[in-house]
């Protein structure tokens, strides 16, 4: 586990300024570089030694066999793992005959910097060989934003006593060997050698390679350039070989001399184009890059982030290591999504191969909350890329017996991936979550374009599933029996408040989104029946609630049974589907992550603020957060009903989930739902912000610790920035110019902004709250307030 502040804390760099090898692995994945389509971890340029070596090209995958003990009716056949594929990122450097390598020799200095405003990941080492060569070597990687295809490294090497001879191979290596898998279901299944070669070419200074999958039948090609600069002579030569391509620059140089190679790398990858097309297509990936050349890449990469912060960065002062999460958080979800393209955003992103490489809800209702409001255009393609796999969903929802349609709880492609129905096939709230960021993503952006093109057709089939799913019973209430909610510690249940809230707000998003588009509706089968029948299933929408104990309960029943024995569990049976059988957590009040809380917070609307504060406090202490989608929305509720020193604990846990490794599995991957997590947890909850009903408001109000905070957000084109103090917030329009007015809701109270005049508003004073709710023996989130 990453020890507290193994990165020291600074706003705008993650640096780590001495190697530790054994939190490589873990490393790899804070310092892994992505944008969205192609993802290199932060493994060493020489590749050894490594905890997990991970190259991946969002979509690119492997099918392979799910094994049943027992067969049933509609179980998934095939899972979908993400591929390991070329590694373009290898560049080894031998220093008169001996291979540099941080295990041999001394390691004078070693330094890791992430700079989230460059978009690099720079590498500076002092090394001596075993015989006593002392050399610098500076590296610079970055996987560029702004030509999507191409990733670039810049490596330079001085001699420091002596002269030395140098040689440097940089390579493209293929079917990589992985570490074995672990039996935590939560990693990835390992493939072995799931790459074919097609065809390679080499060139004096690099070539290229392209490989096929076995049974997914896709085809991908990576590229490799070199530019060399040495003062001396110098010779370059490339060898090939189906599976590895060698570039190999050899010099000699003098001290204060440097050999400064930069590598151009490019990917495509397809599942219909031919050979010759994907080769093509690499190839003018790499003229461009060319083109452009390394300052040139640095420049593009610079100014796009540039653009970003500028209307994306969140300013908290007062806890400087909230500040660097946030930004690191941001950074990463960025890097998950900015070029997605039209393709999934899995839970890790493109940092690690946790659970298969495969997206979940975290990307609709963690991702593209945070992308909505800042980067909305990434946050469109991800659900045009669930609407270009409807035809899969609805297959599956015949499969199941049911109309619309039923997307996947996991996949890539769009094939549900679970082998594990209870907690896959019964998560039908994904549906929902679809929607639900359908519906945010129209009324934030106003694109009614995209409305019609996409948005409508995914409200009409899943409020389609909905009303086959659910049923009236014989007192006209609507139940929808036998999913499965966020609680994944609670399965199969009937009622789910969660489920049944997002189900009720999808079929009216459905009816009114019908209503607005009446002809396009028709083409899709709507008629006058259908929709009435959708508002009336909304309008009777049955919410269980436990009267004795004054709470809803998160699916019927829940009050009543058995509470877990925290008292007598101990901290290492965490997270505790580790260590204990599905059957006994499922007969127990023990909540894995925010459920009834999480629905308190979409669909706030639909409680009252007494309830709230019950509620919370009735979850609170039974929810052991065991999912790392749990203490953002924790925060969220907590700072609502008026806890906002726990509001700002979960805020931290959330926010430094991987830079601290709190749930002890960053090695596979980011936990890039908690990253922007942290976004929620900071506007929505420290912010108090909410859209119910296209009404944009905030109910800003800080924790003791936090005296500023500062959020920017997107709204139909307007860029709204808003400063919260203590005592007041200040709301205020960046663009739109003289005519702009948005008129927002501050603690209750209508506010017009325009652009001339930023408006400061007092923030009122705060209801009494009693003590705050008590978390389960030993799961108590760390105190920020004293840390
Ligand atoms: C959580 C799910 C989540 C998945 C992927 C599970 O542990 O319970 O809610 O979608 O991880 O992040």
């Amino acid at each position: 586990m990453i020890r507290e502040r193994a990165y020291p804390v600074d706003p705008w760099h993650i640096r780590e300024t001495r190697l530790d090898l054994d939190l490589l692995a873990q490393s790899e994945s804070v310092f892994a570089l992505a944008n969205g389509h192609i993802g290199i971890r932060g493994n060493l340029d020489e590749g050894e030694p490594h905890g997990l070596p991970g190259t991946y090209l969002n979509s690119f995958y492997e099918l392979r066999p799910l094994p049943y003990a027992e067969a049933g009716y509609g179980f998934p056949e095939s899972g979908q793992t993400m591929v390991n594929v070329t590694n373009a990122k290898l560049m080894r450097l031998l220093v008169d005959d001996e291979p540099f390598d941080v295990r041999y020799g001394e390691l004078r200095s070693h330094e890791r910097v992430l700079d989230l405003r460059a978009g690099t990941l720079e590498r500076t080492v002092e090394w001596v060989s075993p015989s006593g060569q002392a050399i610098r070597v500076r590296s610079v990687r970055m996987v560029s934003f702004t030509q999507r295809a191409v990733v670039a490294f810049l490596y330079e090497v001085e001699p420091l006593d002596g002269p030395s001879r140098l040689i440097l191979q940089s390579e493209l290596v293929a079917n990589e060997q992985l570490p074995p898998m672990s039996k935590d279901p939560r990693v990835a299944a390992v493939l072995d050698h799931p790459l074919q070669a097609e065809e390679m070419l080499e060139q004096r200074t690099g070539g290229l390679l392209v490989h096929r999958t076995k049974a997914s039948d896709l085809r991908m090609a990576a590229a490799m350039e070199h530019l060399v600069e040495t003062p001396g002579k110098h010779a370059v030569t490339t060898e090939g070989h189906p599976d590895w391509l060698r570039t190999t620059v050899a010099c000699k140089l003098e001290p204060g001399q440097k050999l400064r190679v930069v590598k151009l790398a490019a990917y495509g990858w397809s599942s219909h184009r031919s050979l010759p097309a994907v080769r093509d297509q690499v190839g003018a990936a790499l003229a461009s890059a060319r083109l452009d050349g390394w300052e040139g890449l640095v420049e593009a990469q610079r100014d796009y982030l540039d653009a970003f912060w500028d209307h994306s960065d969140v300013k908290v002062e007062g806890d400087p290591e909230v500040q660097q999460a946030v930004r690191f958080g941001l950074f990463h979800t960025l890097q998950a999504g900015a070029r997605a393209e039209q393709r999934p955003i899995g839970s890790k992103g493109l940092s690690g191969p946790g659970y298969d490489g495969h997206t979940f809800w975290d990307a609709e209702t963690f991702v593209l909350p945070a992308l909505t409001y800042t980067q909305p255009s990434a946050a469109a393609d991800v659900l045009r890329w669930r609407h270009s796999t409807l035809d899969l969903a609805r297959e599956r929802a015949q499969t199941l017996g049911l109309q619309g349609a039923a997307f996947p709880w996991r996949t890539i492609r769009g094939q549900e991936c679970s082998a594990y129905w209870p907690a896959g096939t019964a998560g039908f709230h994904i549906g929902a979550d679809i929607a639900d960021a359908v519906r945010r993503y129209v009324q934030a952006t106003g694109d009614y374009d995209f409305e019609r093109e996409v948005g409508l057709e995914l409200l009409i089939e899943t409020a389609r599933l909905w009303r086959s799913l659910g049923h009236h019973d014989r007192h006209g209430r609507f139940h929808i029996d036998g999913v499965t909610g966020p609680d994944e510690y609670t399965a199969v249940v009937d009622d789910n408040i969660y489920t049944n809230l997002l189900a009720q707000q999808n079929m009216l998003a459905a009816a009114d989104a019908a209503k607005r588009h009446p002809d396009l509706a028709r083409k899709l089968g709507v008629d006058d029946e259908e929709t009435a029948s959708w508002r009336d299933a909304a309008a009777s929408v049955h919410i269980p609630f436990d009267k004795e104990l004054g709470v809803h309960q998160q699916s019927e029943g829940f009050t009543r049974l058995q509470e877990w024995d925290f008292e007598n569990t101990p901290p290492e049976a965490y997270p505790l589907l580790l260590n204990y059988p599905y059957f006994d957590l499922y007969r127990k009040q023990v909540v894995k992550q925010a459920d009834l809380v999480m629905a308190m917070y979409i669909r706030g609307d639909a409680f009252t603020p007494e309830e709230k504060a019950r509620n919370f406090a009735y979850y609170d202490a039974r929810t052991v957060r065991d999912s790392s989608l749990s203490a953002c929305v924790q925060a969220v509720m907590a700072a609502e009903v008026g806890h906002l020193e726990l509001a700002h604990d979960y805020l931290g846990e959330a926010a430094l989930m991987d830079l601290h490794d709190l749930h002890q599995n960053s090695r596979d991957g980011l936990h890039i739902a908690s990253l922007a997590g942290t976004w929620i947890s900071l506007v929505a909850g420290l912010g108090g912000m909410r859209d119910f009903n296209g009404q944009l408001s905030f109910a800003p109000r800080l924790p003791s610790r936090i005296n500023n905070l500062e959020f920017s957000l997107l709204w139909r084109g307007l860029r709204l920035r808003v400063n919260v103090t203590a005592e007041d917030a200040t709301y205020s329009l960046r663009n739109g110019g003289g005519s702009a007015r948005l008129v927002l809701q501050h603690h209750g109270k209508d506010v017009e902004v325009t652009q001339v005049k930023p408006v400061t508003v007092p923030i009122p004073p705060a209801h009494p709250v009693g003590p705050a709710p008590v978390q389960p023996a030993g799961r108590a989130p760390v105190r920020r307030a004293t840390s």
